[in-house]
């Protein structure tokens, strides 16, 4: 899960996005990418805050 505001270089190529839409915290945007993904953890470089090992 990435914060395309932040320019992460780490993004995966278009096709394999799913925009989850705008959230005032990387944890909301963890719950929604739960619908998709069964593993979801944030970006080490663009989403630490919600970054799990
Ligand atoms: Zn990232």
């Amino acid at each position: 899960m990435h914060n395309l505001d932040s320019n992460c270089s780490y993004l995966p190529s278009p096709a394999n996005r799913i925009n989850l839409g705008s959230f005032s915290s990387c944890r909301g945007a963890v719950a929604a990418a739960k619908r998709y993904y069964n593993d979801v953890n944030g970006c080490y470089y663009c989403a630490k805050d919600c970054h799990t090992s």
